[in-house]
């Protein structure tokens, strides 16, 4: 788990309404991808997650299946 310093966000990033690499608010950032140091989830869109933490995800979608 990540930890994201809160320093230099917007008030929408801290509280997740708001990507935290982006700051796009719609559609609504749905991945948490870290926390702060005081425990509130950081939340990305889709697209940054992916870029921030894209080895377990890409791990899990390769898997292959039989
Ligand atoms: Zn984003």
């Amino acid at each position: 788990m990540l930890t994201f310093d809160p320093d230099g966000l917007s008030c929408a990033q801290l509280d997740g309404d708001a990507c935290v690499v982006c700051h796009k608010r719609w559609p609504r950032p749905r991945v948490r991808v870290g926390r702060f140091p005081d425990d509130a989830p950081v939340m990305a869109c889709a697209d940054c997650a992916d870029a921030l933490i894209p080895a377990p995800m890409a791990t899990v979608v390769a898997f292959p299946s039989r």
